[in-house]
């Protein structure tokens, strides 16, 4: 079998589909991360298509190797994010070749199905507190939200700590002591910032407080990890073991979070997994963009003995996938069917297709005009 072209189609929800054809008629399916900037993607995929077409997509870890170590820089994210959703759409094939779905060709599964969390969100404690009580009625036992609404100033007041406490007080009180609540501080906040917040979160016992700081600066991650009871997850702008190598040696957190758009692929993930349980770390994979990636991390989630919960749970590709995944008690089935276990039909491709462009992050402090970080 050899691979003959590449299509990339950018999709609603910041997401992208990938096909891969191959002179045997099987069409596999990836999805790369699209950045908000799908237009350099895109282009990614096609020049490191231009390697590819001719070559036996089966030969999946020979063909990682050459596109990664073959770039100027090899952890370029644009590079990285486009070889993801290539490596992705070869182990789609691979499992339709032999009729068996992915989680099967890496080694079969750990566990019968996997535990989904949903984004959960609101501006006031009042609209929080609804929001979540609505994901528990659609099924969910585990949800995550924003720390903050907006930029949070390096010290902020009392009074804007409190805020952000209240909202994410009032949803514990919403839903009880039996759903999990994840507070995403989205790299939002100064290390200072971040110990003091995520300290006045202990009594709420939330599942983890992510990302406090930015990845470029790995350390205070270590130092905030040790001031608290709350369990520290960070990830999802990590990309590639190589990345992950520092916070996972160091024990800096306890939660991983892999995004598999971007961290390498399906392999890459495991690999990360890997690492991380000998240093008794989970994983707990972002999927904030398209249902692709959500199918295939449960794929890889399915396979791994240190999965914490996965991202995504809302985002099962109704109306895109020919079946959804399957959400049952706060948890997605396992699929079934061959490779990722998801076709989908060129019209509802077409249907979900989304090519407008808009930066995003962009805001600023109100009382001084500057910057702040999204
Ligand atoms: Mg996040």
């Amino acid at each position: 079998m050899k691979i003959t072209g590449f299509e990339t189609i950018p999709i609603r929800g910041r997401a992208m589909v990938l096909k891969m054809f191959t002179d045997e008629g099987l069409v596999g399916f990836g999805e790369p991360m699209n950045y908000a900037h799908w237009r350099p993607v895109a282009q990614a995929v096609e020049d490191m298509g231009e390697y590819l077409i001719g070559r036996d997509p089966l030969q999946i870890e020979d063909h990682w190797q050459a596109m990664f170590r073959s770039s100027y820089s090899r952890s370029m994210p644009v590079l990285v994010g486009a070889l993801s959703g290539i490596e992705m759409a070869m182990w789609d094939v691979f499992g339709k070749s032999v009729g068996l779905p992915v989680w099967k060709l890496l080694g079969g599964s750990v566990r019968r199905r996997v535990r989904v969390y949903t984004a959960s969100g609101g501006s006031t404690p009042q609209e929080c507190a609804e929001n979540a009580k609505a994901a528990v009625e659609r099924g969910f036992s585990a949800l995550k939200m924003g720390g903050s609404q907006g930029p949070v100033r390096f010290v902020d007041t009392p009074k804007a700590i409190d805020e952000m406490v209240a909202r994410v007080a009032a949803v514990r009180e919403a839903v009880g002591d039996e759903v999990d609540i994840g507070v995403d501080l989205h790299r939002r906040f100064s290390p200072t910032m971040a110990t003091i917040f995520v300290k006045e979160l202990e009594p709420l016992r939330p599942m983890f407080a992510e990302e406090p700081c930015h990845p470029e600066n790995n350390e205070p991650l270590l130092a905030l990890s040790r001031s608290t009871t709350v369990p520290i997850a960070t990830g999802e702008r990590h990309l590639t073991r190589w990345s992950f190598r520092e916070v996972i040696e160091r024990e800096m957190c306890a939660i991983l979070q892999p995004d598999i758009r971007h961290s390498g692929g399906i392999m890459e993930l495991k690999k990360i997994a890997t690492m991380a349980e000998i240093h008794n770390m989970a994983i707990a994979p972002h999927n904030a963009a398209g249902p692709l990636g959500v199918a295939a991390s449960v794929h890889v989630m399915a396979t791994i003995p240190n999965l914490l919960i996965c991202e995504g749970g809302h985002n099962r590709g109704q109306g895109l996938f020919n079946e959804p995944l399957t959400l049952k008690d706060g948890f997605i089935e396992l699929p079934t069917g061959p490779g990722l276990g998801v076709d989908m039909e060129d019209d509802a491709i077409e249907a979900f297709r989304d090519d407008t462009f808009q930066l995003r992050g962009m805001f600023w402090h109100e009382d001084d005009g500057s910057f702040a970080d999204f």
